[in-house]
């Protein structure tokens, strides 16, 4: 069976051979007699999943060791209200507005802690981001919260801001949701990053959180313990049943990914030469186009998610539903924003993304 081109935001694509893999353990892993989903997560056998889990995701992102990897629940909503119980101190921090996840994580924090947005790029419709030398950052600002690749508006930092440099000695709290594994992380400009696993790494239901080990053990008392970062921590993410088969999955991303090779690059270097020759295909495809058209600055393209619209809106039904005829899935674009995304994540091959511009062409010459 070949199966379609899924470009779903999330819940999203996953490579063929995870899934295959998945379905060929599903009833017994490894002469166990169980399934995953069967096992205590304290036997031995998944304990040496959990394990490898862990060791390959450090691997792949070069995670230094001072930074605990924990593997929670709640996804990035969650992570919202985690993030200030644990790092705010009830004092304050501050926000990058960069779309509309950066915009509800802000929001949620009000709850709990003095927020301020440090810049907006809302009155330009997010189709930019406001430059880090302009950004109003408080002296003691408990954490500065990033979303690094907007998801719904298509807006992607292609550099993490160096808050040193901005004379800050604030941690950086970064949202990686969306492009998590999609290009490397510089640790050393990093204080906290979490990201849900269903965009990039595996299905939904596991969230990981990479926080620097000095950010522990700070929570509000207020602070639920099974969302203690330091409770987490110091149970290896096991003060309660964690997200097994979930783990497990991801695990198996992490696999994958550590053997792909792309030239003289491997895992996640690969990974993000793919991605370049992905999304410079289909921006360039839509650029020269007459009927669709991308309305973000070309130095924050994402390149994980492209929005795009048809300049002939009353066209959008019939583009979905052609789209569809040829397998090319969840075109649809957020409802928030309209017209069209293509999510194109780690598991979209190129040939996804081929095919989506070959489409994309026959229909607008269709009318012409
Ligand atoms: C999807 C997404 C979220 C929300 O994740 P949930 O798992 O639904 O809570 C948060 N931030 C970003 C950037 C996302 O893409």
């Amino acid at each position: 069976m070949i199966r379609p081109f899924n470009f779903s935001a999330g819940p999203a694509t996953l490579p063929e051979e995870v899934l295959r893999h998945a379905a060929a353990e599903m009833l017994d892993w490894h002469g166990s007699g169980m399934s995953v989903m069967e096992m205590s997560h304290r036997g031995k056998e998944f304990l040496s999943i959990y394990e490898n889990a862990e060791a390959d995701f450090r691997e792949l992102m070069a995670v230094p060791p001072h930074f605990k990897i924990l593997f929670m629940q709640g996804g990035g909503l969650a992570e919202n209200a985690i993030v200030p119980l644990n790092l705010s101190r009830g004092a304050c921090a501050d926000f990058v507005v960069s779309g509309s996840w950066s915009d509800k994580s802000q929001k949620e924090a009000r709850k709990y802690c003095d927020v301020q947005i440090a810049a907006s790029n809302q009155s330009s419709s997010h189709t930019g981001l406001p430059p880090p030398a302009s950004w109003k950052i408080r002296r003691h600002a408990s954490y500065v919260h990033v979303c690094t690749n907007e998801t719904i508006h298509g807006v992607e930092f292609q550099e993490l801001p160096d808050l040193k440099a901005l004379g800050s000695d604030a941690p950086l709290v970064i949202d990686f949701s969306s492009h998590v594994a999609s290009r490397p992380v510089n640790w050393s400009k990093v204080g906290l990053a979490f990201g849900g696993a269903q965009k990039n790494l595996g299905p939904a239901g596991v969230t990981l959180v990479v926080v620097r080990e000095d950010l522990l053990g700070h929570a509000l008392p207020a602070c639920p313990s099974a969302f203690d970062y330091k409770t987490v921590a110091d149970s290896q993410s096991m003060y309660n049943t964690p997200p097994t088969y979930a783990i497990y999955v991801a695990g198996l991303t992490f696999q994958w990914l550590k053997r792909q090779k792309e030239g003289e690059f491997e895992g996640i270097a690969a990974m993000e030469q793919r991605n370049i020759v992905k999304a410079q295909m289909l921006y360039d495809a839509i650029d020269h186009s007459q009927l669709y058209v991308n309305k973000i600055n070309r130095d924050c393209r994402s390149r994980m998610n492209v929005p795009f619209f048809l300049r002939d809106e009353s066209r959008n039904e019939a583009f979905l539903t052609g789209a569809n005829a040829r397998g090319l899935l969840q075109l649809k674009g957020h409802k928030s924003v309209g017209g069209m995304r293509a999510s194109i994540y780690n598991a979209m091959p190129l040939a996804g993304v081929e095919a989506l511009i070959g489409y994309m062409r026959e229909f607008e010459q269709k009318k012409a």
